[in-house]
């Protein structure tokens, strides 16, 4: 059995320190490969550094990274971030973003988050690379500028990431082909609803993830979360579907590999 953690913050500063202790417990765990998430400019600028820093760390995990500039962060969008996020997309970044909309947290406008999310949604079209999308409160925005023919003809257009949308969302997202990722919120008591939508979506579209260090899954919930941590939301995951964890693991490994074009 093996688990791809799709969306984590290993480049987040209350993470790297502590690397090297994080991907062996991840590999102990069963992790063989994880997304480091792209997510604020000092990323933007550190990660073509870093990244390789955390490859050379482990050899039994397979470290892949995004590049992007997250929707909470668009305020900070400049030439000189949108220059160095096209050299990684050109380079080794394997998706784009974090990007998206969040109108729930007031750290960005939405008039500044919306023109940020559409220049991400152009390049993931250029350089045929999947969007790693965000969405908070923000629904309807988000269907609305996906909603391209360039972007919806697509085999693999991207990821909606941590999802806690509708169902009607989410069957609107997986006929547009995106994938559905689902975080540690699967396994919280109050997530009734969302665990009806990881039953419905198709084995071809279903991912997980963990986003740490947030958003730790029972019974770590309040703690700082960590790629091992995907371990409990996948077990969730094959109780809430009636899969075997070798069936399901199988299932998640390819369609991580498929989304990425790995
Ligand atoms: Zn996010
Ligand atoms: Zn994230």
């Amino acid at each position: 059995m093996r688990l791809f953690d799709t969306h984590c913050h290993l480049g987040d500063e209350k993470l790297r320190e502590h690397s090297a202790e994080l991907l062996e417990q991840a590999v102990s765990a069963g992790v063989e490969a994880l997304t480091v998430i792209c997510a604020d400019p000092e990323n933007i600028r550190e990660f073509d550094s870093f990244i390789p820093k955390l490859r050379a760390l482990n050899k039994n995990i397979t470290v892949y990274r995004s590049a992007g500039l997250h929707p909470h962060e668009a305020q900070h969008a400049s030439p000189e971030l949108y220059q160095l996020i096209e050299s990684q997309l050109q380079s080794d970044a394997i998706g784009v973003g974090e990007t998206g909309l969040d109108f729930f947290y007031d750290f960005s406008k939405p008039d500044v988050q919306i023109p940020v999310f559409e220049k991400h949604i152009d390049w993931s079209v250029q350089y045929n690379k999947p969007l790693i999308i965000h969405c908070r409160e923000a629904a309807k925005d988000t269907l609305r500028l996906l909603n391209r023919p360039d972007v919806i003809s697509k085999q693999n257009p991207g990821i909606l990431h941590c999802f806690t949308e509708t169902l009607d969302t989410a069957k609107q997202l997986v006929d547009w082909n995106f994938m559905i990722s689902f975080s540690g919120i699967l396994t919280f008591n109050n997530a009734t609803d969302l665990r009806e939508v990881a039953k419905w979506v198709p084995d071809t579209h279903l991912l997980i993830e963990t986003d740490s260090p947030y958003l730790a899954p029972k019974p770590h919930r309040g703690r700082t979360n960590q790629p091992a941590y995907v371990a409990h939301t996948f077990e969730l995951l094959c109780q809430l579907r009636g899969q075997s964890p070798e069936e399901l693991s199988e299932i998640l490994w390819h369609n991580s590999q498929k989304v990425f074009g790995l």
